[in-house]
């Protein structure tokens, strides 16, 4: 697994240019800790210029793209558009747009595949709901998202994340006990190493689901957690940067 852990924000649907301050704090957190820790913050599309502008040299991503290039999509935005704003990965396959847009797996892989061609990296959500794990089908489903989704060319180490968000631990404050991320997180490395070889390997897989300042050291311990994708927690700096400090501190 790679040395340095991955961390990123995943505003969602918050943020205006008032907001840019959040993203110089914790641009700079990010310059002080480079070497112990990778930072990301995944803000609105219509952020991501002046962000990129503001913090040069800062991981500033997206939240989803169109899968295809170009066309007659109205109202979509596709990767070398976000590319060519500034934004230098995305989030794929996030559980709020596999249930709002009903994203199935062939999609996120589209997207995933689309992103790499533009030269984005990417973050790819996987994760279970309440349901599925109270009827002991969490890894079944999770590892047959990540069959499903993974791009076929252009994945490796550098380029590509997968984040492992049970959606019953997002913005509820709820998390999985130790051991079943652990769990996970080691099914979901197997199943990159048989899909990847040795770059498999390396992939860092990420916990997301209301990680904390509180919780964040505790969950970097685990094995196979290469890093957080973290939603609430991002917003403001003063939550996110801590949570950033335990990851550098945990290499
Ligand atoms: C998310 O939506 O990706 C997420 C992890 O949210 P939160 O940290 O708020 O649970």
């Amino acid at each position: 697994m790679s040395a340095v852990k991955l961390v990123a924000g995943n505003w969602k649907m918050h943020g205006t240019s008032t907001d840019l301050g959040e993203v110089r704090t914790v641009a700079d957190a990010a310059a002080r800790l480079r070497g112990r820790v990778e930072v990301a913050l995944c803000v609105p599309a219509t952020l991501i210029h002046r962000a990129a502008e503001e913090v040069p040299g800062f991981a500033i991503g997206a939240q989803d793209i169109h899968m295809k290039d170009k066309g007659a999509h109205t109202g979509d935005v596709c990767a070398a558009m976000l590319h060519d704003a500034g934004a230098s990965l995305t989030i794929v396959g996030h559980s709020e747009r596999r249930d709002a847009y009903r994203e199935d797996d062939s999609i996120v892989r589209a997207k995933a595949e689309a992103a790499l061609r533009s030269g984005l990296r990417v973050i790819l959500c996987v994760g279970e709901s309440d349901a599925e794990r109270e009827a002991g089908r969490a890894l079944e489903v999770v590892c047959a998202q990540v069959a499903g989704s993974l791009p076929r060319e252009g994945a490796e180490p550098a380029t590509l994340a997968v984040a492992y968000e049970p959606i019953w631990a997002i913005g509820t404050g709820k998390i999985p006990t130790a051991s079943d991320i652990a769990e996970m997180h080691d099914a979901i490395r197997e199943r990159l190493a048989a899909a990847y070889g040795s770059a498999g390997q390396g992939i860092r897989i990420l916990y997301g689901g209301s990680v904390k300042p509180s919780n964040a050291a505790e969950i970097f311990a685990i094995g196979n957690v290469g890093g957080a994708l973290v939603g609430g927690a991002s917003l403001k700096a003063a939550d996110f940067v801590p949570i950033v400090e335990a990851a550098a501190e945990a290499n």
